[in-house]
């Protein structure tokens, strides 16, 4: 086929996505990633509300991505839809508008799952063919390598992901919402007024993390400021305290495999010190690093395209009927024939 056109739909959580990518001759190229994003007025995402939202705006956000594509959609060659995992009614909303263009254009459907879309786009981005990856975001944290066509997970949280980590204890504090603003998270613009670290729980289970007892402890300082202290040290104690065990697990499992490359990915791989720490444990063992760009680090329509696309051209495709949202579908349970290793 000589022109391919892919379109995604994002929408397991606060954002509604749609991204579209255009593949000539082996080339990719993204050639729109429109979005719409819900933002609580206090407190977190409210499921049905999030909802509401992509309904009143999934239209919108589909004609900009189509104009800025310059493409209509009967060019489109096949609709890519991430399916989970995510939030019951944010994802129907998704798995909906997918579903009807699927069947009333005639356009095959291929079922994304979010978190592979997360890691395919950061090794698309950055060329990377066999990385460790560190996935970070709202509602996942891990440590995964592709092994015998699955992503296999060597780590990962047993209770809080670290992006609603660092939410959970911003907004109880009052220091957010917004949780961030121009590409900063409120945890940093109150860590920069720190200087002390004081200790808090460190919880490290072989590769696997814990952040809860973190989270209470950490809160409860805030709440009893001891004397000479201020909110800065707790947070910036607090930051210190999750990425560095984020980097003690991400830094023993690539000693472990030896991979050459180490990718961060997920809404969280926008944090600029998180990234710093990365690339400098990466150095020390010989590995090439990356932390992918905001644009594409937070929840995009882009990254669904991007590996529907992959899935196109692999023949994974189902109809529409069958096309049911999985709320906790895990990322080592999908099957990726194009992983090598
Ligand atoms: P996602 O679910 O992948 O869209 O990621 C959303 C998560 O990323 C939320 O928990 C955000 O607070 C977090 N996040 C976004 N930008 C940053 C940043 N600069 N630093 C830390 N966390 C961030
Ligand atoms: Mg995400």
């Amino acid at each position: 086929m000589p022109r391919i056109i892919v379109l995604g739909i994002e929408s397991t959580s606060h954002t509604f996505g749609v991204g579209i990518v255009e593949y000539v001759d082996g080339d990719v190229r993204i050639i729109a990633n429109e979005k719409d994003v819900y933002r609580p007025v206090k407190g977190g995402i409210h499921p049905r509300e999030a909802a509401l939202h992509h309904v009143n705006t999934s239209y919108i956000v589909l004609r900009r991505a189509l104009d800025r594509a310059g493409v209509s959609i009967r060019d489109v060659n096949a609709v890519a839809v991430s399916l989970g995992p995510g939030l019951g009614p944010c994802l129907r909303v998704g798995a909906s508008l997918a579903r009807f263009l699927s069947s009333y254009y005639g356009k095959p459907l291929i079922p994304v799952n979010h978190a592979v879309a997360h890691v395919e786009i950061g090794k698309f981005l950055y060329k990377f063919d066999d990385p460790l990856v560190i996935y970070v975001s709202g509602g996942n944290t891990l440590i995964a390598i592709q092994r015998r066509g699955r992503y296999r997970i060597l780590g990962e949280t047993l209770d809080l992901p670290l992006g609603n980590l660092l939410d959970t204890f911003t907004r109880e504090t009052g220091l957010a919402p917004p949780y961030v603003v121009d590409g900063k998270h409120a945890i940093d613009m109150c860590a920069e007024k720190g200087s002390k670290f004081i200790p808090l729980p460190y919880t490290v289970k072989g590769s696997d993390l814990s952040f809860s007892g973190l989270l209470t402890h950490a809160l409860r300082r805030a709440r009893e400021l001891r004397e000479g202290e201020g909110l800065g040290d707790i947070c910036l104690s607090l930051r210190e305290t999750a990425f560095n065990m984020l980097v003690e697990v991400a830094e023993r499992s690539l000693v472990l495999t030896g991979k050459k490359q180490v990718l961060l990915v997920g809404g969280v791989a926008a944090n600029k010190v998180l990234s710093r720490k990365l690339s400098v444990m990466a150095s020390m063992h010989g590995a090439v690093y990356a932390g992918t760009p905001p644009e594409y680090a937070g929840d995009n329509g882009a990254m669904i395209a991007y590996t529907g696309l992959l899935g196109f051209l692999h023949g994974l495709t189902v109809e529409p009927e069958k096309a049911y949202v999985r709320q906790r579908w895990r990322i080592d349970e999908v099957d990726l024939p194009w992983l090598r290793g």
